[in-house]
């Protein structure tokens, strides 16, 4: 029995009636949540993306469509006509928006049946990801799921409306095109009519925004998808969509001032917070001596303490030894943390190891004193230089690391966000936005033997370092930014070089040859001859606020579509194999690896 709409009208969404609309009437449509029967009336949780409303047929009312409503199974379609009125005392449900009133059916239509489901559409589930993921349909019709995406929207909607109002102009860049120069692995289209040829989709609009402000656009912005083929990492997803921006005529303050407007604005219609712009500045050396990392959880402190100089003479190996090859020694101090167990320093070891530490010497300052392995090759002095740099009490824990200042830094930060957890530091509920400044323009790989772009080779230097680009180039710092909220990086940009001597510079130091440099990035450099204005901009990751702004443990809660981690779809099983009609038109053939030809 499927009945037809016939001129039917939805007067509201189901979640949006309530106590104002008492004894007016209601035309609702939606799905139906759950059937119960009780004492002969038959009460229909129905649902749609606003929400959640109780109908109750009555035996005794409107010819015919109680019987009916004895049909109605889970995710069937109906559309219903009714009064609204206050749920009898003491049944009410304060856990639903509807939740003071119910309908009171007369006339019921069934637009569509459901076959029975794979799962039952409930918040709580325990039902494996890669079955939501082929019914995503089914998932997404959960309220929780719903509220995510319309969220997003309203984000996307604040976005372009603060743009637009700051004079940015919204302009769609080609996602066929070159490949970019974010450094990460392209996905790879073929041309038909270019054999042998292929596009590359776009790793961020970078080159096509630059040129846009050599053409005089001024301000640019898109919610853009961008392309990466890298393994994917738990909020990673091989497309996702950044907030993509650029300016002319500014430097970093200039465009920090507006994003911060822009933050502001989204975390307003997101959450109904408002920040108090502007939001604290790190540099990227005080974000990595402070916090370990370039990406500083700031929500609590446990920050990291030099302790080189108080351990200079020690008579303890390990530490002077480091410190003769140049090396530090740094130390975090664990308040209360003295009561670890050995399964505890066990499993902090392993993460201080894991990121290239050689062990870990821990302190448990207790009731008699240092207690530590370490304890005997220190003297009173040092002990008591270490306690007061630390500000350590009794009943703290104090872990050290020695070796390379960047490794120490790395091992401290992650066994610093490892006691943050562990020891309930986060507090819940916060937003902690801070901008890290002056990254290093360029890193050393030591796989490659070659210098790297640290964000990517169109960034300028800092003025007063571009004479250090030639004698050392570890040392010059990049006109950078990143924006980190809770320790995540949710968004970062440069000001880019505009003029071709520079740039050529900097190519040559990352080691690209001319012919490769004018293979790959040709046409930009080829633009920035003509009249390129001072410009620069940022990238904001969408799906990262999204998810942070949702307490979402996963981006894909925040995507209408996400990709499993293994890069596939279980609903439309992409990536699929293709005819070969299709292959032979685009002059690609599959070879099979050995392994399979056997
Ligand atoms: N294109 C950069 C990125 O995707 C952002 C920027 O520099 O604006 O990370």
């Amino acid at each position: 029995m499927r009945e037809k709409l016939g001129g039917w009208k939805r007067s509201s969404y189901c979640g949006e009636v309530g106590s104002a609309q008492i004894g007016s009437q209601v035309t609702l449509m939606g799905w139906v949540q759950k059937r119960r029967d009780h004492g002969g009336l038959i009460f229909i949780d129905l649902r749609d993306r606003e929400g959640i409303v109780q109908v109750v047929f009555n035996p005794e009312k409107g010819a015919g469509t109680h019987e009916k409503a004895h049909s109605l199974r889970s995710e069937f379609v109906i559309a219903v006509k009714g009064a609204i009125g206050k749920r009898p005392a003491g049944t009410e449900n304060p856990e639903l928006k509807t939740g003071a009133i119910e309908v009171y059916a007369e006339e019921l239509k069934v637009l569509n049946d459901s076959a029975p489901l794979p799962f039952m559409i409930e918040e709580e589930s325990d039902v494996a990801e890669t079955t939501r993921l082929k019914y995503r349909y089914l998932d997404l019709r959960r309220l929780s799921l719903q509220r995510k995406i319309i969220l997003r929207h309203k984000v996307s909607a604040c976005v372009r409306n603060y743009l637009a109002q700051h004079g940015f102009l919204e302009i769609e860049t080609p996602v066929l095109t070159k490949s970019t120069p974010e450094g990460a692995r392209d996905f790879l289209v073929p041309s038909r009519l270019s054999p042998g040829q292929f596009f590359a989709l776009p790793q961020s609009p970078q080159i096509f925004k630059q040129i846009l402000m050599i053409a005089g656009f001024d301000r640019y912005y898109q919610i853009v998808r961008c392309f990466r083929d890298e393994d994917l990492r738990a909020d990673r997803q091989p497309e996702f969509t950044q907030i993509d921006a650029e300016m002319s005529f500014v430097e970093s303050d200039d465009v920090i001032s507006v994003m911060e407007g822009l933050i502001s604005a989204v975390f307003k219609e997101g959450v109904g917070i408002e920040l108090q712009p502007p939001f604290p500045r790190l540099t990227y050396a005080e974000a990595t001596s402070r916090f370990g990392v370039d990406n500083p959880d700031t929500r609590f402190g446990l920050e990291l303490k030099d302790l080189s100089s108080i351990v200079a003479k020690s008579g303890f190996k390990v530490f002077a030894d480091v410190l003769a090859k140049g090396g530090v020694v740094k130390a975090i101090c664990a308040k209360g943390a003295a009561e670890f167990s050995r399964k505890d320093l066990d499993d902090l070891t392993e993460v201080a190891v894991s990121f290239g530490a050689k062990g870990l010497a821990w302190v448990k300052l207790t009731d008699e004193g240092w207690q530590s392995p370490i304890a005997k090759f220190l003297s009173d002095e040092e002990k008591a230089g270490i306690e007061k740099t630390l500000g350590a009490v009794k009943g703290d824990l104090l872990l050290f690391a020695a070796g390379k200042l960047s490794t120490a830094n790395t091992v401290l930060g992650r066994l610093r966000l490892n006691l943050g957890a562990r020891l309930r530091l986060v507090p819940a509920g916060t937003f902690n936005f801070t901008w890290v400044t002056e990254f290093p323009m360029f890193d050393y790989d030591e796989a490659e033997k070659r210098h790297v772009a640290v964000h990517h080779p169109f960034t300028a230097p800092m003025d007063e370092d571009i004479d250090l680009i030639d004698t050392a180039p570890l040392k010059v710092r990049a006109k950078a930014y990143d924006l980190v909220l809770n320790g995540v990086e949710i968004g970062g940009g440069s000001i880019r070089i505009h003029t071709s001597d520079v740039q050529s510079l900097v190519f040559d130091m990352l080691g690209i040859s001319r012919e490769d440099a004018e293979l790959r990035f040709g046409f930009l450099l080829e633009a920035l001859k003509y009249g390129t204005p001072p410009h620069g901009g940022i990238a904001f990751g969408l799906d990262r606020i999204m998810a942070i702004m949702t307490a979402s443990d996963s981006i894909r809660d925040v995507i209408a579509f996400p990709k499993t981690q293994k890069a596939t779809c279980p609903m439309s099983e992409a990536p699929s194999t293709v005819d070969m009609k299709q292959l032979e038109e685009i002059f690609i053939r599959i070879v099979k690896k050995q392994a399979e030809k056997e």
